[in-house]
């Protein structure tokens, strides 16, 4: 992680850039579960079915400015496409704050904005779209040959990260699944390999299995509910942002520990 100190234009347009992704990501995470697709037809209002015009589509300020109703029948504007907009935004900002003003940086944007797509996906309808961890283990593979990452760490990472969670999801079954994984959880974690590489999976699962299985106690009050489904991309998500912004130190931490 490389702390960069640039001018605040800089920021300011990753911001603006983050904002735009953001915007995006609302369109992907209601159509993308949904089957429907992401390009047509235009966003409208549920309510009244009343189109978006590009002016009340800017991304944050729209939302601000019609103060989250819809301008045709005052139909509230779910405050979450504020959220995934400011976390677009968050994304954008935290990627090149960690990784500076380069193609390093941009990759790291781009799996933060992933990870936030498919945590908030999962956590909603049990589903990791394939269009998006394809998308991003594409992006993951072909940036590492930009970004100044080892391309063939890209691509273990991503052989280990599909591969392994098959084992773990086949070892899990032997155990009677505390924790189920699916194809969507084999497929995100190729894509989290492709960006984080071997050890980066390593960390991903055991932060996501650690995240989930308390999760799993908190909700079933102490005791894991046998069967119960959990959201566990959520928590794979949410690991794998910890471990690309803080892995290194995380690592160093947790060997002082062991030794
Ligand atoms: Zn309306």
């Amino acid at each position: 992680m490389v702390l960069t100190h640039e001018p605040a234009l800089f920021y300011a347009l990753a911001a603006l850039l983050g904002a735009c992704f953001g915007s995006f990501s609302n369109v992907l995470i209601h159509r993308l579960p949904r089957n429907l697709s992401i390009v047509r037809p235009r966003s409208a209002c549920p309510a009244c079915a009343r189109p978006v015009e590009w002016h009340e589509n800017i991304p944050v300020l729209s939302w601000l400015a019609l103060r989250g109703r819809c301008r045709g029948c005052a139909a509230p504007i779910a405050l979450r496409y504020l959220l995934v907009e400011l976390g677009g935004v968050a994304c954008a900002l935290v990627g090149v704050w960690s990784f500076g003003f380069g193609f390093a940086g941009l990759s790291a944007s781009l799996l933060l904005l992933l990870l936030l797509d498919i945590a908030l996906i999962d956590w909603e309808h049990m589903i990791i779209p394939h269009t998006l961890t394809i998308a991003g283990a594409v992006i993951g593979l072909g940036g590492s040959f930009l970004d100044g990452r080892d391309p063939a760490s890209a691509f273990l990472g991503a052989a280990v990260g599909a591969g392994g969670v098959l084992a773990v999801s086949w070892g899990y079954r032997l155990v009677r699944g505390v924790v189920g994984m699916g194809g969507g959880d084999v497929m995100l974690m190729g894509m989290v390999g492709s960006f984080l590489g071997p050890w980066g999976v390593l960390g991903t699962l055991f932060g996501g299995a650690l995240a989930g299985t308390a999760y799993a106690l908190l909700a079933g009050r102490g005791r894991v509910v046998g069967g119960a489904k959990l959201p566990f991309g959520t928590f794979l998500a949410a690991a794998a942002a910890v471990v690309l912004l803080f892995g290194p130190r995380l690592a160093a931490w947790y060997l002082g520990l062991a030794a």
